[in-house]
C-alpha cells in the first residue's frame, strides 16, 4: 500500500480552521488509498512565544529545560490535529517522539536523529489510523527530551519518510513552493518547479528557511522525493529530487540571505601544522556551529589570520573559547565583527559555466555594497555584508542573475568549453 508523510508547518496550523484544513487533507489522502503519517509543528508562533516567556524567567535557561518547554508546542498540535480528524469521523492517533521511539544524540537544542523505531507506527497504520507525530523533538538514550533545531519538523518528516520508505514526503507551508529567493524580501522571485537535492541543501544551509537542511540530507540519502507546497491551495509546488540533465543549464538557481551572523577573526596565529585542527576541535567539542572559514597567510608565511562566521547566538561563547585559545597558544588576539549577513548564489550550472562570481561582485559594486568576506565552493558563491545591506544585496544579485525571468541565465556567464 502506498504511504505518504505530510508535514504541516506552524503557519499552516495557526488557527482551529487551519487545523481542520490540515486534517481534511490527510483524510483525503487516506481516502485516495494512502497510509498517512502526519508530522506537525507548533501552532503559529508558539515556539517563539515560549522562547520569549523563558527569557522573562531566566536570561540563560538551561538547554535541557528549554527543550522540555519548547516541545510542548508540538504536543498541543498533535492532540488538536488528532481531534480534528476524529471530529471528521476518521481514526487518528497522536504520538510524541518518546512514544514513537525517535532517538537522538544528547545535544540539547540541536540534537541529531540516530534511530527511529517503526513498530508502533506499523501497528497503528495497520489499524487503519492516521498517525500524527510531533515534529522537532526526540529523546536520547536516557529518556531526556531533545529538540532538533529551529525549523526541524521538516527533518522529522523526511526521516520518517525514509524509515517508512514513503512514496512521497509533502511539506505543506505558507508559500506555494521553493522560490528563487525569499519572496518576502524579493517580490519578483519565481517559483521553481524542480530542484536537485544538492542545490536545495545548499540553499537551506545558506538561509532559505523554507526547508530545514537536514531534511534534504535524509531525502537525498534515502531517495525520498520531497514536495514543498502550499497548505492553502491544491497547486503543484516544488519537487526536490535527484539532479536531471536539464538542471545544469541553469547557472544560478537561487539566491539566499542568512542574517545575524558574526565573523570571528583569530589574528597572528603561528602558521604551523595542526594549529587549525586544534582551534576547530575546541569549537566543535563545544558545539559551536562554524560556517565559512577563511585563512590568510602573511609575514612571509610565518603567521596566519583565521576567521570564521557563526550564528550571532553562538558568537559570545565562540569568542570566549577563542580568547582562551589565544592565551593558551600565544597568538595576538581575537576580533569580532557582529551584525553581518551572508548572501549566496547557488546553482549546479556553476560547475560548467564561468562568470557567476564576477556577476555577483559587479551587482554588489553597482549597489555600492561593501563585501567583507568571500567564500566559494563548487556550486555556491557567498559574500559577507553588513546586516543593513543584506536585503538590498539579495535583491541586487537576484536581478543581476535574471532570476525573475523564465530563463534564468545571466548574459555575463559563459559555458566552460
Ligand atoms: P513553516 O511554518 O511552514 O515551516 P517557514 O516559515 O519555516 O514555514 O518557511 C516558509 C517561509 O520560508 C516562507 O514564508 C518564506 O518567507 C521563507 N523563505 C525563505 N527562503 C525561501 C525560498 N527560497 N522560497 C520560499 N520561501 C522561502
Ligand atoms: N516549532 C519548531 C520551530 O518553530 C519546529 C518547526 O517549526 O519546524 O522551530
Ligand atoms: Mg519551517
Amino acid at each position: 500500500m502506498r504511504l505518504v508523510v505530510q508535514k504541516f508547518g506552524g503557519s499552516s496550523l495557526s488557527t482551529a480552521e487551519k487545523i481542520h484544513r490540515a486534517a481534511r487533507r490527510a483524510i483525503r489522502a487516506k481516502l485516495d488509498g494512502y497510509r498517512v503519517v502526519l508530522v506537525v509543528s507548533a501552532m503559529g508562533n508558539a515556539t517563539d512565544d515560549l522562547l520569549a516567556l523563558s527569557s522573562e524567567i531566566c536570561a540563560e535557561p538551561p538547554k535541557r529545560e528549554l527543550d522540555m518547554l519548547l516541545t510542548t508546542g508540538e504536543q498541543v498540535s498533535i492532540a488538536l490535529t488528532a481531534m480534528a480528524i476524529h471530529a471528521a469521523g476518521h481514526e487518528a492517533i497522536s504520538l510524541t517522539a518518546a512514544q514513537l521511539g525517535l532517538y537522538t544524540d544528547s545535544v540539547h537544542s540541536r540534537a541529531r536523529i540516530q534511530r527511529i523505531h517503526r513498530d508502533r507506527l506499523d501497528q497503528e497504520l495497520s489499524c487503519d489510523r492516521i498517525v500524527i507525530i510531533a515534529g522537532f523533538q526526540g529523546i536520547d538514550i536516557s529518556g531526556e527530551i531533545t529538540t532538533l533545531g529551529r525549523g526541524a519538523s521538516d527533518t522529522t518528516a523526511a526521516a520518517l519518510a525514509a524509515v517508512l520508505d514513503a512514496d512521497q514526503c509533502e511539506i505543506y507551508t505558507d508559500v506555494d513552493g521553493v522560490y528563487t529567493a525569499d519572496p518576502r524580501i524579493v517580490p519578483q522571485a519565481r517559483k521553481i518547479d524542480q530542484i536537485s537535492y544538492d542545490v536545495m541543501l545548499e540553499m537551506a544551509a545558506a538561509g532559505a528557511s523554507v526547508m530545514h537542511s537536514r531534511a534534504i540530507v535524509f531525502g537525498k540519502k534515502y531517495g525520498v522525493p520531497i514536495h514543498v507546497r502550499s497548505s492553502m491551495t491544491d497547486g503543484k509546488g516544488t519537487m526536490i529530487m535527484n539532479e536531471t540533465s536539464g538542471m545544469e543549464e541553469i547557472v544560478v538557481e537561487g539566491v539566499t540571505l542568512k542574517e545575524d551572523l558574526a565573523v570571528i577573526a583569530l589574528n597572528g596565529v603561528s602558521n604551523q601544522a595542526g594549529l587549525a585542527a586544534r582551534i576547530f576541535a575546541v569549537l566543535g567539542q563545544n558545539h559551536i556551529l562554524v560556517d565559512d572559514i577563511v585563512q590568510n597567510i602573511y609575514d612571509e608565511g610565518k603567521l596566519a589570520n583565521i576567521s570564521f562566521s557563526t550564528n550571532a547566538s553562538d558568537a559570545p561563547a565562540a569568542q570566549n573559547l577563542c580568547q582562551q585559545l589565544a592565551r593558551d597558544m600565544g597568538f595576538d588576539g581575537v576580533s569580532i565583527d557582529k551584525g553581518v549577513s551572508k548572501i549566496s548564489a547557488i546553482g549546479v550550472g556553476m560547475r560548467t559555466h564561468t562568470g557567476a562570481a564576477s556577476t555577483m561582485f559587479d551587482a554588489l559594486a553597482k549597489a555600492e555594497i561593501n563585501i567583507k568576506n568571500i567564500s566559494t565552493s563548487e556550486i555556491v558563491i557567498s559574500c559577507i555584508v553588513s546586516n543593513v545591506d543584506g536585503a538590498r544585496a539579495l535583491r541586487s544579485i537576484h536581478d543581476a542573475f535574471g532570476l525573475d525571468k523564465i530563463e534564468p541565465r545571466s548574459n555575463q556567464i559563459n559555458e566552460i568549453p
